[in-house]
């Protein structure tokens, strides 16, 4: 079985390796570097740099710790230099796993011919076609970078940009307050830049839990970054100082550079999809069936160029999927929990409903709360900011979760599994968790979902 991709993000590359491991020949096609936007310009440099701003918030702290640390400081060029190894040291990393699994890699833009063969216009000038039996399109997404705003990569950027800068610009405009914006904001205030973050929305973080988006507002006015709800900007002028903007409410704003983090489109330029007749919806994502083929038999689409939520995560499992349904093994039911992580300080990270959404959706629930400000291991590493909510229905199956707090995105993992597999407050209550470990924090919030939480400080009046 011949198997072409075109894109190696987590999409197309565990797809690739998948397919390989189960027998198949397979080609990858990628236009710039393996990893794409994830391990290049996404999950993993931006997180490379918010480990350095932990390091510093770690090390501003110090003295409260007992350990004093005079002279803390911050070079952004070397912090960037640091992400920069990092990212290739993994490119190689996943250059290598194709050679061990046989996986040629081809270097060069492709389009599709027909539901048998693709083209690629190699790097070196070259046209090659490439028979296949199966094929999968995993191009990822680009920033959404609408014309009002003038986007020039230089005075007004996207996170491409914000990620190679070597010097903290003085000001900056954060346009969107989601989850790229809330960490690349909070990293560059810490880097010493003036922060205003203008979001549409009513909060920040609009997908999330309204307690969670409060919170984490009050880090940030503590961190003097400025949060706008609720507005938007209206007109953009860019000047030789910097960037002037007109806010709906009639506020002008200026700062040194704007960064547009207002969501990702699908990219499917120049793959021939009109041709080929595989169809799209209204946002140009790719639609397919449980799957994951299009509506052109043969022909399977993963990752951000589909509707489901935008994440390395989900492009990665829809890739192995895929992998599996083009080999011939009937794989479905991918999406039922997908975790949400946002890396700011404190994390942020989600699975399944929020309280709003099981309002909306007339689901009758119930929900535990515990703060960690009363957990033993919170006080012990002094991070004691936050809470985990659990929602459960009415047979006390957890259906939702919301975290805010230390290590919230790995905590997180605990509940995925729960709304994965369909887990009652009780079964996972019962679990044993060890002491002192921030985990705790679950499980006295599932007890509390029957109000039986032991540590849970109640306010009585
Ligand atoms: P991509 O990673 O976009 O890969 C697509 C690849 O296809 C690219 O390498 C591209 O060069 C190639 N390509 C495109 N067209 C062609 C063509 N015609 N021929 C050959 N090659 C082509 N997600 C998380 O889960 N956690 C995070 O913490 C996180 N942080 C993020 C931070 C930022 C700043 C950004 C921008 C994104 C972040 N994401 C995060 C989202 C995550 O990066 C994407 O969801 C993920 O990369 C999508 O994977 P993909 O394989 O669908 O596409």
């Amino acid at each position: 079985m011949k198997i072409t991709i075109i894109g190696a993000g987590p999409g197309g590359y565990e797809a690739a390796i998948m397919a390989a491991k189960l027998g198949a020949e397979v080609t990858v096609i990628e236009k710039s570097e393996v990893g794409g936007t994830c391990l290049n310009f996404g999950c993993i440099p931006t997180k490379a740099l918010l480990a350095s701003k932990d390091v510093l918030t770690t090390s501003l702290e110090a003295e409260k710790f007992g350990v004093f640390n005079d002279h803390t400081t911050t070079d952004l060029k070397q912090i960037i230099e640091r992400k920069d190894k990092i990212v290739s040291g993994l490119v190689k990393g996943i250059e290598f796993l194709f050679e061990s699994n046989g996986i040629n890699l081809v270097r060069g833009i492709g389009k599709l011919i027909d539901s048998k063969t693709v083209e690629v216009q190699r790097h070196d000038g070259r046209v090659e076609t490439l028979a296949s039996d199966k094929i999968l399109l995993a191009t990822g997404s680009v920033p959404i970078c609408p014309e009002m705003f003038h986007y020039d990569g230089k005075k007004v950027i996207t996170s491409i940009e914000a990620l190679a800068l070597k010097t903290p610009p003085k000001s900056m405009i954060v346009v969107g307050g989601g989850v790229i914006g809330c960490e690349l904001g909070q990293f560059f205030a810490q880097m010493g830049t003036k922060i205003t973050i203008v979001e549409m929305a009513d909060q920040i973080l609009s997908s999330e839990d309204e307690s969670v988006a409060k919170q984490l507002v009050r880090q940030f006015k503590r961190e003097k970054i400025k949060v706008l709800t609720a507005n938007a900007i209206t007109d953009v002028k860019v000047q030789d100082s910097g960037v002037v903007v007109t806010l709906k409410k009639g506020e002008l704003l200026e700062a040194e550079l704007m960064l547009l983090s207002i969501g990702r489109s699908s990219y499917s330029k120049g793959l021939n999809l009109e041709e080929l007749g595989i169809k799209v919806d209204t946002k140009g994502q790719i639609e397919v069936n449980e799957s994951l083929e299009t509506s052109v038999k043969g022909i399977y689409a993963v990752g951000d160029l589909i509707s489901t939520p935008y994440l390395a995560h989900v492009a990665s499992k829809e890739g192995i999927i895929a992998a599996e349904n083009m080999l011939g093994n009937n794989k479905t039911g991918v999406h039922k929990a997908i975790p949400r992580c946002v890396y700011t300080d404190p994390q942020v990270a989600a699975v399944g409903l929020t309280e709003k959404e099981a309002q909306q959706k007339g689901i009758s629930y119930k929900t535990g709360s515990f703060d960690f400000r009363s957990l033993g291991k919170a006080q012990i590493i002094g991070k004691i900011q936050g809470q985990v909510k659990i929602i459960v229905n009415e047979h006390d199956v957890i259906i939702g979760a919301s975290i805010i707090g230390p290590e919230a995105t790995d905590l997180l993992t605990e509940l995925t599994m729960a709304v994965h597999l369909g887990l009652t407050a009780e079964v996972l209550g019962d679990v044993i968790h060890p002491h002192p470990t921030l985990s705790e924090a679950i499980m006295e919030a599932l007890h509390d979902v029957h109000g039986k939480s032991i540590n849970k400080v109640l306010m009585r009046l």
